[in-house]
């Protein structure tokens, strides 16, 4: 008896399943509330960091390469509530990427991107391989899980071969909404519908598609890497014509005519560190981010080098002689653009609030002289002040250049007690006989 009440206590006291997260639709809430999966978000808002954040709703990013990196930046953009996500990747999980982030045990065998994508319940999925009975009883953890607000595309497929290049660009091209027909007057929208990609694939022939699939479509991405002994990387933005390609300046092993593959040693394998492949995708998504929401400065290029806790920032120009015509092209492309451009307006400098809103209700209103147009601190040049209100002193009063020197000179005169400079000099000239 007792043990069945003992039983029968711990099957009520067990946890249930986690109760599932409702989606949100419409207008993310602000409302500061435990059940907002959006308030700590939508503060940044609030602190005058993020102009709009709800932006990121609209929001498409292609992630290639779902490893270490890959699968951690998904995550965090999932988690920033990012609205649409593309993955690719050709690999499946193994036991051996356990030592990272995002990834469990059950999930091995899985391919990486139905793992990352797929909400419970999707098993049999093209694309996954190997069933694994396990799964029926733990799904698991995934994107869709975590945010059902995202729509996650996966691809399962190798970007780097012929036939994978032409796919990985149709589906950055692909259900591309256009907001109009093009005209000979407006030039025709940029094919992607991807914001931005993020490269995080760990060799050159990868990186290449990617760098050639952007420069076809002038497609500003992202570029990671983590070395081999696992304690540096680094990450770098690419925008076709304005800064270097990934052909621009391309790794010494390739400059030197290497062969990558042939690097790769038998029972040899890079290391890897969750730490270093964090911070990197910690960079990656956090730059992403400000680029697309439009908040703070990113570095054309970030490294980190672990073992000395440096992490240098700089510039990569194009490069004039890079082997790629399309990048060559882009190039000239940026620069007739630039030239073509109208001078920049002199510098509005536009008072930020300090907070969007406040509560004790202050508002602040336009000096235009319109009703109820009072308040602010003091009237900017030319423009009409309040009735009853005016300068200390007058406009029509102010005093020439000349008349003002020449006040100043008197102050100065004042200040020694009334004598000039020459009587100054005078007077110490008569002390020193
Ligand atoms: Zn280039």
């Amino acid at each position: 008896m007792r043990a069945l009440a003992a039983k029968l206590e711990a099957a009520t006291a067990a946890p249930g399943p986690a109760p599932a997260r409702p989606r949100v639709v419409g207008a993310l809430s602000a409302a500061v509330v435990d059940s907002n999966p959006y308030s700590r978000l939508m503060a940044l808002q609030r602190m005058g960091i993020v102009k709009d954040y709800e932006r990121i709703r609209g929001v498409t990013i292609a992630i290639v390469g779902v490893g270490g990196v890959g699968s951690v930046a998904a995550e965090m953009l999932t988690r920033c509530g990012v609205g649409r996500l593309l993955l690719f990747d050709y690999d499946t999980v193994e036991l051996a990427n356990m030592n990272r982030l995002f990834f469990t045990p059950d999930q091995a065998g899985m391919t990486k991107t139905a793992a990352a994508a797929k909400v419970g319940g999707g098993w049999g999925v093209a694309g996954w391989p190997r069933a694994n009975p396990s799964h029926l009883l733990s799904p698991p953890q995934t994107l869709a899980n975590i945010n059902p607000d995202v729509a996650v595309e996966a691809y399962h497929m190798n970007v780097a071969t012929v036939a994978g290049f032409d796919a990985f660009k149709a589906a950055i091209c692909r259900a591309r909404e256009r907001a109009a027909a093009p005209t000979d007057a407006a030039p025709p929208p940029a094919p992607s519908r991807v914001d931005l990609i993020l490269s995080c694939v760990d060799n050159y022939e990868a990186r290449m598609t990617v760098n050639q699939v952007a420069l076809e479509l002038a497609q500003p991405w992202l570029e990671s890497g983590v070395s081999e002994d696992a304690v540096s990387g680094h990450i770098q933005l690419l925008v076709p014509g304005a800064t270097a390609c990934f052909a621009c300046v391309p790794p010494l092993v390739v400059a030197s005519g290497i062969d990558e593959r042939t690097l790769k040693r038998e029972g040899v394998c890079a290391a890897s560190l969750p730490t270093t492949m964090g911070v990197i995708a910690g960079l990656l998504v956090q730059a992403a981010l400000k680029r697309v929401l439009s908040f703070g400065a990113v570095s054309g290029y970030l490294g980190y080098s672990s073992l000395t806790d440096f992490f240098p920032a700089l510039d990569i120009k194009p490069n004039p002689g890079c082997l790629n015509p399309a990048c060559v092209a882009a190039q000239a492309a940026h620069a007739a653009a630039a030239a073509a451009a109208p001078p920049p307006p002199p510098a509005a400098v536009e008072a930020a609030p300090e907070h969007e809103d406040n509560e004790w209700g202050i508002e602040c209103t336009a000096d235009d002289g319109g009703e109820g147009g009072g308040g602010g601190s003091g009237g900017g040049e030319g423009r009409p002040l309040p009735a009853g209100v005016e300068y200390s002193l007058p406009a029509a009063a102010a005093p020439a250049p000349a008349a003002l020197a020449a006040a100043t000179a008197a102050a100065a005169a004042d200040a020694h007690g009334g004598a000039g400079v020459d009587d100054l000099m005078a007077q110490l000239q008569a002390l020193g006989r």
